[in-house]
């Protein structure tokens, strides 16, 4: 285990033994009109541990176009149940993409393999304020971080979806201010609708930690945001591009 103090508080990296899992289809229910809730149920999960609200699992779906017949994407753990050997994963309905067409289909009885999570990023819920940035693709972190914080911490979650469709009521004792963006709503691109949010909010006193997931261009336009305008401590903030446009299968780490 690793454990990094920025400052005042303390962030932990925390690996787990890599394993590979075999799940079954237990339900599969629509979240929103994008959005596909698949949960899983497995003997195999007896021992699966997710400790940070942005973990990811890869997950191994059929691919015709990979020369092994396979792709492997990577998705949040959106809540295990150990005692009933559950997992639930939300997927994004996207136009074309192997993880998105099996989502579409799954049924129970369905088979999936999993692997990991490898590893889990636990910052403390210290922080005086936290606020989280992301696409549909960053929900799943985003409900799960801001259901496991504290009573009355001051949160801002800044989302960018298609349409007010696509809004997710969140489960939290926080003091959450839920600010939606909507890409039917004029002409700009996910991370100049970022910023403009961003510029729009007070920072409030005290220490905050910041969580950015998105499309990788977005993402890195909200990170040079609070860097170099906003100058947000670079310990406090964890940001990661969660797909690349035109690329399949990609995703960036914007750390450092
Ligand atoms: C750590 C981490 C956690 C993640 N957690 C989740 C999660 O819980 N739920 C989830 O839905 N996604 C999550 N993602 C994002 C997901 O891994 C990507 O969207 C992935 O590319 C989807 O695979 P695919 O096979 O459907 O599409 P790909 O084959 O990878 O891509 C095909 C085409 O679709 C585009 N594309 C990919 N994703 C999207 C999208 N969301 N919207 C529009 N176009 C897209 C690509 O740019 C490419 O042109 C996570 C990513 C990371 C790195």
């Amino acid at each position: 285990m690793t454990t990094t103090v920025e400052g005042r508080h303390r962030i932990e990296r925390v690996r787990h033994e890599a394993k590979r899992r075999r799940l079954t289809v237990e339900s599969a229910t629509a979240v929103t009109r994008n959005m596909r809730r698949i949960a899983f149920v497995s003997p195999d999960l007896a021992d699966f541990v997710s400790l940070g609200a942005d973990d990811h699992v890869k997950v191994f779906v059929p691919d015709p176009a990979a020369p092994n017949g396979a792709a492997m994407r990577d998705y949040t753990p959106r809540a295990f149940d150990a005692a009933r050997r559950t997992l639930t994963i939300d997927f994004v309905l996207h136009e074309a993409g192997p993880a998105s067409d099996w989502a579409r289909r799954a049924a129970p009885g369905d088979l999936l393999e999993i692997g990991g999570p490898r590893g889990s990023m636990v910052a403390a819920d210290d922080f005086d304020f936290v606020w989280l940035v992301g696409d549909e693709t960053a929900l799943p972190a985003i409900g799960r971080r801001v259901a496991s914080l504290r009573p009355d911490v001051r949160v801002a979650t800044v989302v960018v979806v298609d349409g007010p469709e696509d809004v997710q009521p969140f489960e939290t004792r926080a003091d959450l201010r839920p600010i939606w963006l909507f890409r039917s709503v004029g002409a700009l691109g996910d991370g100049e609708r970022f910023v403009a949010a961003l510029r729009d909010l007070p920072t409030p006193e005290g220490d905050g930690y910041v969580w950015i997931a998105a499309e990788a261009r977005a993402a890195r336009a909200a990170k040079t945001f609070m860097l170099e305008e906003r100058g947000h401590p670079k310990g406090w903030l964890k940001a990661a591009g969660y797909w690349v446009r035109g690329k399949a299968g990609e995703s960036e780490k914007l750390d450092g």
